[in-house]
């Protein structure tokens, strides 16, 4: 089982973003040596910008530029 997170998403040391289906598992030896935890809330659209699972993600990348004037960008659960 993983921590219960607020942004659905984990993030390690080491600068991965993963979902629940992609991040590795707590008895999973990467959990503590990569330092996998759930980001606070407060991380996502900071500065226009958001994290997203790398591995769903199409670019492969954890990090990506939210429209800050887009009216559907999700604002932390509201
Ligand atoms: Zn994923």
């Amino acid at each position: 089982m993983l921590p219960e997170s607020s942004t659905g998403l984990y993030w390690s040391i080491r600068g991965h973003v993963a979902c629940n289906q992609h991040a590795p598992l707590v008895e999973d030896p990467r959990w503590g040596i990569e330092g996998w935890a759930p980001p606070p809330s407060s991380s996502q659209n900071v500065r226009s910008q958001r994290y997203q699972c790398q591995y769903c993600s199409p670019e492969q990348t954890a990090l990506v530029h939210a429209k800050p004037d887009d009216p559907s960008t999700p604002s932390q659960g509201a």
